[in-house]
């Protein structure tokens, strides 16, 4: 019996609704970063932002923060409850620069275990479980450490059927993080690789869709990165290529100014990819159903726990 884990425990895939893939709420970064934009630490803002995200038709989001960016599991479980969204979280680490000093003395089995227990019992003794498994590479390498993440996050995900979701650094090492999960006997098909809209390369693009894994479209409203009329002409592409049902819409709002709600000076917000986003990808000529099955079908269909 399929079902998709929420910090507020398990519900069934209809009840999912319109859904973000790859959001933060929540997050401690290491004082190492420097740059406190990057701090979300305001419960009330949160709880904010995500109200005015259900008020704009969403239901549910992936808040992907790992242990080793100040991962924070009763807060998400709390504003769960308090909003009415459903909130899954994530286990699994990200790019060297952060996981290192937590997994470079750890085998690959121990990071696994953790893993599974995280999904199938509970983060650390808060009750909360997760709901998929991140792995991350750096620019243009995957380091030994990072390596062994994915190594266990394929045994992680073999254990409990949890979609493994991906941050590329810029959007490179796709093809090369996809063959090392298949190496270990994950489908392609259980995979979304993120940050893809980091190298808008429609080529590129085509050879990760033609592996069978998913891509993340998950920069939406970060203009500074890529125009938003460039998204939309290279998804408008893949969805005449036939691969509408491998991409995978969110914003990755991972600053304070990111969020009306922080009062920092605007940003797109958890609004953006319903309220602007999608009606001008429809103005496009996308048609409706194409549009609602990216945000409502395809969600439901990748964070499905197959086994736990
Ligand atoms: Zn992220």
């Amino acid at each position: 019996m399929s079902k998709i884990r929420t910090v507020l425990g398990d519900i069934e895939p209809t009840m999912l609704g319109v859904t973000y893939m790859h959001e933060h709420l929540i997050t401690h970064p290491p004082a190492s970063l420097l740059d406190r934009d990057l701090a979300m630490e305001s419960r009330a803002a949160a709880a904010r932002e995500l109200s005015h995200f259900h008020l704009a038709g969403g239901r549910s989001l992936v808040e992907m923060t790992p242990r080793d960016y100040g991962r924070d599991p009763l807060a998400l479980r709390e504003i769960g409850a308090a909003t009415g969204v459903h909130i899954l979280c994530t286990t699994g680490w990200l790019k060297d620069k952060l996981c290192r000093p937590w997994v470079a003395e750890r085998t690959v089995a121990d990071l696994a275990d953790e893993m599974i227990r995280e999904i199938t019992v509970g983060i650390d003794e808060t009750g909360v479980r997760a709901g998929v498994v991140k792995a991350a590479s750096s620019l243009n390498t995957i380091t030994p450490a990072e390596e062994k993440v994915f190594r266990a996050a394929a045994r992680a995900h073999l254990a409990t059927g949890a979609l493994i979701s991906t941050h590329t650094e810029m959007g490179t090492m796709a093809l090369e993080q996809v063959e090392l999960l298949r190496s270990e006997g994950v489908a392609p098909e259980r995979i979304l690789v993120g940050h893809l809209d980091h190298k808008p390369d429609l080529e590129y693009w085509r050879a990760v869709a033609q592996t069978g894994a998913n891509l993340g479209i998950d920069q939406i409203g970060k203009e500074k990165y890529l125009p938003d009329s460039r998204r939309i002409e290279l998804i408008l592409a893949m969805v005449a290529e036939g691969y509408a049902a491998q991409l995978c819409l969110a914003g990755d709002l991972a600053r304070t100014s990111y969020w009306p709600s922080y009062g920092t000076g605007g940003g797109p917000g958890l609004t953006y990819i319903l309220w602007r986003f999608l009606p001008w990808l429809r103005e496009r000529g996308l048609d409706p159903q194409t549009v609602e099955a990216m945000l409502v079908a395809t969600p439901a269909r990748l964070l499905q726990l197959e086994r736990a």
